[in-house]
């Protein structure tokens, strides 16, 4: 790919340089990885440092500050959250960030994936007679667990993956809850869901404007309107995907291929 850097600084720990570097190598770009920079000021999952702002403000920053603290000049982050699905009701989601950004040439681009499949479950010692179900359902020992003690309420241990150390602490504490630990490097689930969002980077990364070259030549916005198959309306739905460019603001406008006609159910004539 003309002008892409090969050499880039990953701003992460937790190794999730071993879900993303494969993927990246693919296309050339080798990661290195940051040292001696603790992303865990940027807030944890386990609750000890509550975070600041969305992952969306996180991870430009945390870049920043990587790129800064190794006085390179180009980086990719990686910042994870958990919580409602942000269209569907009632659904708990995970999104998976990812944050490019070459300084000497001013690319900036974000990449993400959301994913409804999540493994954020937790069990307290009212249910304890369920613990069972609840590691088999959870992957355990491969998905890692956070036990705390409910009566201080602190954490005891983080990352667990052996069950006699579980077992142990179950037997030392009798008000306790253990919950799935969300890090990257314990949680099987999520790291797939870090590796669509690498592919989606490398979807961006390898887009190059048809004008300017520039990376991220994709879709911003939406326009026009489907009409109803049955009565022929204008429905809410939209019609084109707008392709643009970050750098040189050219843009050009594309028919949808998924459908041409929109379902009545989301026509307000037909379905009000
Ligand atoms: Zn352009
Ligand atoms: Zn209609």
């Amino acid at each position: 790919m003309e002008g892409l850097a090969s050499k880039v600084l990953l701003v992460s720990k937790h190794h999730k340089e071993r879900i993303i570097a494969p993927l990246l190598n693919k296309i050339g770009i080798q990661l290195e990885v940051i040292q001696n920079f603790d992303t865990d000021q940027f807030g944890t999952f386990a609750g000890e440092i509550p975070r600041s702002e969305g992952p969306k403000v996180t991870v430009r920053e945390k870049c920043l500050r990587g790129l800064a603290h190794s006085g390179q000049r180009i980086g990719i982050a990686s910042e994870g959250s958990f919580g409602a699905h942000p269209i569907i009701p009632f659904v708990q989601a995970n999104e998976e960030w990812l944050y490019y950004i070459d300084l000497d040439r001013q690319i900036e681009i974000y990449a993400k994936s959301l994913s409804t499949e999540i493994t954020h479950d937790f069990i307290s010692s009212k249910e304890k007679e369920q613990l069972g179900v609840f590691l088999s359902k959870n992957g355990f020992p491969r998905q890692g667990l956070v036990f705390k003690d409910l009566t201080q309420n602190k954490i005891i241990q983080k990352g667990i993956q052996d069950e006699k150390a579980l077992y142990k602490l179950v037997s030392q504490y009798s008000n306790w809850q253990i919950e799935t630990d969300l890090r990257a490097h314990l949680n099987p689930v999520r790291q797939q869901n870090i590796a669509l969002a690498t592919q989606d980077l490398i979807k961006r990364l390898s887009s190059l404007c048809p004008k300017c070259a520039y990376p991220d030549f994709s879709i911003k916005e939406y326009s026009g309107a489907l009409d109803c198959e049955w009565c022929g309306h204008p429905t809410s739905s939209y019609r084109y995907q707008i392709y643009a460019c970050n750098q040189c603001q050219h843009s050009i406008e594309v028919m949808r291929n998924d459908k041409k006609l929109e379902d009545p159910q989301y026509c307000q004539y037909c379905n009000p």
